[in-house]
């Protein structure tokens, strides 16, 4: 191996499409004497493949601090770790992190390879032209909680990216559709794989389109909503605007800091203050 021992290597695998394994991905999976996976037997199919000989070792959501403190003692010992999810990059929505920072925190290398990522694959396919992304991953699972965290992304303007699972994707899209009303939504399904279908429309018309044919809500979804247009974030600005006033701030610096605080244009919010002032 070109790469380097004693090192944790944070290895992306195919969302579906096992074409999209990288190059060194192979060679690292081949080479390491210990790969930590998200499920064991989900993954000994893809390392049969490559003709991997490393041995595994679970590293889920559940023993995640355990099995951090396997891959430490491995890597003190001067052995290299993979680490990988059932698919994509470990970490995003993923077990992962939690390994990370404890190797980190050990003082032993970590080395990140680029690679499948459905957040990022479903990005660069969306056509969005928002400046900015935000990657949220799942919303809470409870209706509720669920708005709740929507209705505080209201206001924000970059688009927003969700990953979401065939049995709530109505729902979700349903809440979208309540909370944010005209936007747009791509829903990019079952990314690589033989029914890959990206969709791109209004938010309001996204669930008669989900509901049109079942086997629109099967597989697997992110789904992106373009960013708060430039009036919701005056709406906030002016919400924020009377805040400050009413604390009793100067006109000017009220219309900087709401401005500055929500992305308002700072002029128009300064000629809203003195209006209301009068
Ligand atoms: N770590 C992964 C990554 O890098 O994208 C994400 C893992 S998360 C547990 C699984 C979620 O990712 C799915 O519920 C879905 O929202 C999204 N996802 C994974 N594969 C996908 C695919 N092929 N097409 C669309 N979304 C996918």
């Amino acid at each position: 191996m070109t790469e380097e021992s004693a090192a944790l290597y944070v290895v992306p695998t195919p969302l579906g499409n096992l074409g999209d394994l990288t190059r060194r991905a192979g060679e690292v999976l081949r080479s390491v004497p210990w790969v930590a996976a998200e499920d064991t037997r989900h993954s000994a199919p893809l390392l049969k493949l490559l003709g991997s000989l490393a041995r595994t070792l679970p590293a889920h959501q559940h023993n995640e601090l355990a099995a951090a403190a396997r891959i430490v003692e491995r890597l003190k010992a001067g052995e290299a770790v993979a680490l990988i999810s059932d698919a994509g990059t470990p970490g995003i929505s993923d077990p992962g992190a939690r390994i990370v920072a404890a190797v980190r925190a050990a003082g032993c290398k970590v080395i990140p390879l680029p690679g499948p990522c459905a957040a990022t694959t479903a990005l660069s396919a969306s056509g969005l032209t928002d400046e900015h992304f935000l990657f949220y991953g799942f919303l809470p699972n409870k209706g509720g909680q669920r708005r709740k965290a929507i209705e505080d992304l209201r206001g924000n303007a970059c688009a927003l990216v969700f990953y979401e699972a065939p049995h709530r994707v109505l729902e979700t899209v349903a809440d979208l559709a309540a909370v944010l009303g005209e936007r747009t939504l791509v829903i990019a399904r079952e990314l690589t794989k033989l029914f890959e279908s990206i969709h791109s429309g209004p938010l309001t018309a996204a669930l008669e389109w989900l509901k049109e044919d079942p086997n629109r809500q099967r597989g697997e979804f992110v789904l992106i909503v373009s960013g708060a247009p430039a009036d919701v974030d005056d709406h906030e600005g002016e919400r924020v605007l009377k805040l400050l006033l009413a604390d009793g701030l100067p006109v000017k610096q009220a219309a900087r800091l709401a401005a500055a605080i929500t992305g308002a244009a700072k002029n128009a919010l300064y000629e809203r203050a003195l209006a209301l002032k009068e």
